[in-house]
């Protein structure tokens, strides 16, 4: 079993983690779940067994015929041989189906995989994901926290975020240097607050957290043209009209505090 690394490939080899992420999942045979990254099959081989229907979305040319002879033959399993960064999620599944996603994510990319995935939301439901246990501390982070920042904020507008387990280097073939923790998203109905532009509160967020050191308001002036603002003075009235004190730090913010900015900024523009 050679691995690259440059695929981020750390196979789950020898351990009870397949089996304690795939009962996390809890699949049925009405599920449709998208994994990610099906490497040699560790989880696919449980998620197919459960009666689901399965997509697994692999880039490495080189597990194709492996993974075509234990599973090809399952009429629940479909492979796609793609980048999960340019896949369409959407369009792979059949109309008004809400997936369910499972991977255990390469970790090169797991930041830009897990924002692409937000941008699919609409027709997913949720996402049990394996990456770097440091990485899931910051997605699950409440304000007030060093690991609370715009991760956290982005994800949990979207998601409900939880902390399942942790899994030792021990577990993957080759181990990593690193723990892991598999974690559960669900993604909600609506927004976790309301924001007449989206789009605004999230780059909003970005400059927000921009320089974690800096109060709001000189992270704020930083961004002011990026913001579409034409004077400070805006930055001002808005954080007083939301009732935040300019010298407080992004890291304190909750993300209602941050769309009621939003909201007022956007107003103001
Ligand atoms: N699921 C397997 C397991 O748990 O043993 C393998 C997990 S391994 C950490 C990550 C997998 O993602 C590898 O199979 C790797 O080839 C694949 N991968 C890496 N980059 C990818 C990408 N951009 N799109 C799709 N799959 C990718």
């Amino acid at each position: 079993m050679r691995a690259k690394r440059n695929l981020g490939q750390n196979f789950l080899v020898g351990s009870h983690y397949p089996e304690r992420i795939v009962q996390a999942v809890a699949p049925v045979p009405e599920d449709t779940i998208i994994e990610i990254g099906p490497g040699h099959g560790a989880l696919t081989e449980l998620l197919t067994a459960s009666g689901a229907s399965v997509i697994a979305i692999e880039l490495d040319h080189d597990l194709i015929p492996e993974l075509t002879t234990r599973f090809g033959l399952a009429p629940n399993f479909r492979l796609v041989e793609a980048d999960a960064l340019e896949v369409d999620f959407c369009s792979l599944l059949p109309s008004a189906t809400q997936a369910r996603v499972v991977a255990n994510l390469p970790y090169y990319i797991s930041t830009p995989i897990l924002q692409r995935l937000l941008t699919f939301r609409h027709c997913l439901r949720d996402l049990t994901l394996m990456l770097q246990r440091e990485v899931v501390e910051r997605i699950v982070a409440t304000p007030g926290g060093k690991e609370y920042g715009y991760l956290s904020v982005l994800v949990q507008f979207y998601c409900t975020a939880e902390s399942l387990f942790d899994v030792p280097p021990g577990a993957f073939r080759p181990a990593p240097k690193i723990w892991s923790s598999v974690m559960r998203l669900r993604v909600r109905p609506e927004p976790g607050a309301e924001v007449s532009d989206e789009g605004y509160f999230i780059e909003l967020t970005k400059s927000l957290f921009a320089q974690r050191r800096k109060t709001i308001l000189n992270n704020l002036r930083a961004s002011q043209s990026r913001l579409g603002l034409s004077d400070s003075t805006q930055i001002s009235a808005a954080l007083s009209a939301a009732q935040l004190d300019p010298q407080r730090r992004a890291e304190t913010l909750s993300i209602a505090e941050i769309a009621r900015l939003a909201n007022l900024l956007a107003n103001s523009k």
